[in-house]
């Protein structure tokens, strides 16, 4: 990133809240979980299915911990009563993970009995390094109970080879994505290439392990690397889908869907949108650069 967008992404931070609303509303579906069926029902109708995440991440007591729970069940029952195409995506550390860990487990095991007498799923997100370990070891413990289960593996760590490896003998449905945190450099790769060498190549291990992959990235190189991949190693379609976030590459996203691949749209919705909508912006500094310009009137 160019010096320039730094400076952009770091002025970003410091805007006021409205105006970062202003420019985030088209990554966030809404503050109801209304918005998020809304916005399911209009991917549904072009054959586009959904996983629906309530906002929120890294809470600081049990009580905010059951209401983030409480809110992912409300989400588990409208799918299952408006038959939506779509399943829920939660983040550990909303359930608690970093409060107490075996409440965490008790919160996430109830989504997951829930989400399979609905016949749907659940994914836990990953978050940064430092909860790397408890996630994999929460899924570790939940897939030992639920094949209605999975986890996100990040491209750009350098031990995500060997969790691939290690887990072979659990993890059976993985979604891949770069990541998005901001790691230290000895633990994850920091170019370009070397994240999309590492993606490309963890997608074949998981291939090779058997699982099933959600493909989450925006960046043509790594679809056209993954169907390369596909058709090589001439995987069944019920093996894989395409994920991408809301309001980003829409004309990708239909393009994937128009040629017949499954995708999937992360919709995220709530209040708690604001740390969300900074890590949007901060990946996208041409939106950044607009509400800089806007703003300071530099254009
Ligand atoms: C469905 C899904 C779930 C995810 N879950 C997780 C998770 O659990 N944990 C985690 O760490 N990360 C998660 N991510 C984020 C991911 O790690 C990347 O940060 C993000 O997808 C950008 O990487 P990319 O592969 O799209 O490549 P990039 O090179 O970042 O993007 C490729 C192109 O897509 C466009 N683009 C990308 N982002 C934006 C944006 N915000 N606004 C506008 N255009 C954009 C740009 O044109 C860019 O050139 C998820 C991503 C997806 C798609």
């Amino acid at each position: 990133m160019s010096i320039i967008n730094n400076i952009i992404v770091s002025v970003v931070q410091l805007m006021p809240k409205p105006v970062v609303r202003f420019f985030s509303n088209r990554y966030i579906a809404g503050d109801h979980l209304n918005d998020a069926v809304r916005m399911t029902k209009e991917l549904n109708k072009k054959g586009i299915y959904s996983t629906i995440d309530v906002l929120g991440e890294a809470i600081t007591t049990k009580e905010e911990a059951i209401n983030a729970h409480s809110q992912c069940l409300a989400v588990l029952e409208v799918i299952h009563k408006e038959k939506l195409m779509s399943n829920l995506s939660i983040k550990p550390t909303q359930m608690a993970l970093q409060i107490d860990f075996d409440f965490c487990v008790k919160q996430v095991r109830e989504l997951c009995t829930k989400a399979r007498e609905y016949g749907t799923f659940v994914r836990l997100d990953m978050e940064d390094a430092t909860t790397t370990d408890d996630i994999l070891r929460l899924h570790r413990i939940l897939r030992s109970e639920f094949d209605n289960v999975g986890v996100v593996i990040q491209s750009y760590l350098r031990r995500t080879v060997r969790d691939i490896e290690e887990q072979k003998d659990i993890a059976l449905n993985y979604r891949l994505c770069k990541g998005i945190y901001i790691e230290a450099e000895e633990i994850a790769f920091k170019g370009r290439e070397e994240i999309q060498e590492n993606y490309l190549l963890s997608l074949r291990k998981m291939f090779e392990v058997g699982a099933y992959v959600g493909i989450a990235t925006h960046d043509i190189y790594l679809i056209e690397g993954a169907k390369k991949i596909i058709n090589e190693m001439k995987v069944d379609a019920s093996r894989y889908e395409f994920q991408m976030l809301l309001g980003v590459k829409e004309d990708l996203r239909d393009q994937l869907n128009a040629e017949g691949f499954k995708v999937r749209i992360y919709v995220p919705f709530g209040k708690d949108w604001y740390k969300y909508s900074i890590r949007r912006l901060k990946e996208n500094p041409q939106v950044a650069g607009h509400i800089v310009k806007n703003i300071f009137s530099l254009n």
